[in-house]
C-alpha cells in the first residue's frame, strides 16, 4: 500500500523522514538498547532528548529570553481552562471570537472568571476575523490565530500595548515566522503542525507565571510545571520524542521563515485554482484566509460528496469539510508537501471539466 496525501486537519502528516527515522529507532535508540517509549522520564538518555527539544523549539520559533516552554496534556483544550486558571487573576479577559475552537475556549473561561467577547463574527458563521474593541484593564486578551474549521487567519495581531496578548496557535504554530516578544502565551495542540496528539506546547512570559487560582489542578499550574520542567508527573515522553524530531526536520528545511514561504506558495496554488474555478467557491473572505486549512464548497452537497469520494479514489484524502460546516477542506500543513497541493489542484480540473 502506499502513502496518500493526506489533507486531514488534525491529526494530521508527520513529515515522511521523520517518520522513517522514528521507525529506524523504534526498537533500540541509539545505543541505549531500548525504545524511547520504555525509558524513565528521569532518566539521563530521556532528559537528553526533552532538554534538546526544548532547546531546538526555542531556537525554530526565536523564542526569546524570559519565556518558559512547556510541554503539557489534555490538548489544546485543557489549555482553554488553564490559561483563565492562570492568568485571570480574579479580573476579566477579552477574547475575540472568530470560530468554533475561539468559542470553546471563552466558553470554558467563563468557568473562572469574567470573560468579554470584544468581538464575534459568529453571526456571519465565522467566514472572518472580527472587529474588536479591547478593554484596557484586560489581564490578558485571547485570540486563535488561524481557525483551522472556518479556514481563517489573523493577518495582523491586535496592539494590545501591556495587556498580554495570549494565542491559541494550535493550527499554524512553526508554519509562518512570529514575533514571539508580542505575546505573553502561546499554546498549541502538537496533532496539527507538530507531532502525534496528546502534547500540547505551552511558551510563557516568566512574569506571568504565579498567579493561578488556588483550585488549578497541579499539572495545569504554569508555574508548578514551569519549576519541574514539564515533569511534575510523567509527560508524553515519546510525543515529545517526536516533536524533537520535527523541529530538527524544520531545521534542515531552512527554519521557518523557508516553511512559510513554501507554505504560502501552496496555500496560492489552491486559492488561484479555486478564484478562477466555474465550479468551486471559497468560503472564507479573502483577505483573512488560512494558509492552513483552504475551505471551498461546489454549492451543492451531493457534488461535495461526489468530488470528496472520487479525491479519495486518487490517494487525496480527509477533503471533507468540518461536520458543521460542510464542504471542503484542504488541510496543508508544513508537513504536506507541494506535491500534495499539486495533486489535488490538477484532480480539481479533471474534476470541474468532468462536472461542471
Ligand atoms: C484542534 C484545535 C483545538 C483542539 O485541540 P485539542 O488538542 O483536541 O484539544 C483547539 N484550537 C485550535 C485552533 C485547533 O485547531
Amino acid at each position: 500500500m502506499e502513502r496518500v496525501y493526506n489533507f486531514a486537519p488534525g491529526p494530521s502528516m508527520l513529515p515522511l523522514p521523520v517518520l522513517e527515522e522514528v521507525q529506524r529507532d523504534l526498537l533500540c535508540y541509539g545505543n541505549t538498547g531500548m525504545s524511547v517509549m520504555e525509558m524513565s522520564h528521569r532518566s539521563k538518555m530521556y532528559l537528553d532528548i526533552f532538554q534538546e527539544t526544548v532547546a531546538d523549539l526555542k531556537d525554530v520559533m526565536g523564542i526569546p529570553e524570559g519565556y518558559k516552554v512547556l510541554f503539557l496534556q489534555g490538548g489544546a483544550t485543557a489549555m482553554f481552562a488553564a490559561v483563565a486558571m492562570n492568568l485571570m487573576r480574579g479580573g476579566k479577559a477579552d477574547y475575540v471570537d472568530s470560530g468554533n475552537f475561539a468559542h470553546n475556549a471563552l466558553v470554558e473561561a467563563k468557568k473562572y472568571g469574567e470573560v468579554v467577547v470584544a468581538g464575534s463574527s459568529r453571526e456571519d458563521n465565522y467566514t472572518h476575523i472580527p472587529a474588536y474593541t479591547l478593554s484596557p484593564d484586560a489581564s490578558y486578551v485571547h485570540i486563535t490565530t488561524n481557525n483551522t474549521i472556518y479556514g481563517t487567519r489573523w493577518s495582523k495581531l491586535p496592539e494590545t500595548g501591556s495587556v498580554p496578548l495570549v494565542a491559541d496557535m494550535s493550527s499554524n504554530i512553526l508554519s509562518e515566522v512570529y514575533d514571539v516578544s508580542k505575546f505573553g502565551l502561546i499554546y498549541a495542540g502538537a496533532q496539527k503542525n507538530v507531532a502525534p496528539a496528546g502534547v500540547v506546547i505551552v511558551v510563557v512570559r516568566e512574569d506571568l507565571l504565579g498567579n493561578a487560582m488556588p483550585i488549578t489542578p497541579k499539572v495545569m499550574n504554569f508555574k508548578e510545571m514551569a519549576d519541574k520542567d514539564s515533569m511534575l508527573n510523567t509527560p508524553n515522553c515519546f510525543g515529545i520524542y517526536i516533536a524533537g524530531r520535527v523541529f530538527k526536520w524544520i531545521k534542515a528545511q531552512g527554519g521557518v521563515a523557508e516553511l512559510e514561504k513554501i507554505n504560502i506558495e501552496k496555500a496560492s496554488l489552491l486559492y488561484d485554482f479555486i478564484d478562477n474555478s466555474r465550479l468551486f467557491k471559497g468560503t472564507a473572505v479573502r483577505e483573512d484566509r488560512s494558509r492552513m486549512n483552504v475551505t471551498f464548497v461546489t454549492g451543492d452537497p451531493d457534488m461535495d460528496a461526489k468530488f470528496c469520494k472520487e479525491a479519495t479514489a486518487k490517494g487525496l484524502v480527509n477533503v471533507k469539510g468540518h461536520r458543521i460546516v460542510g464542504g471542503m477542506r484542504a488541510s496543508i500543513y508544513n508537513a504536506m508537501p507541494i506535491e500534495g497541493v499539486r495533486a489535488l489542484v490538477s484532480f480539481m480540473k479533471e474534476f470541474e471539466q468532468a462536472n461542471a
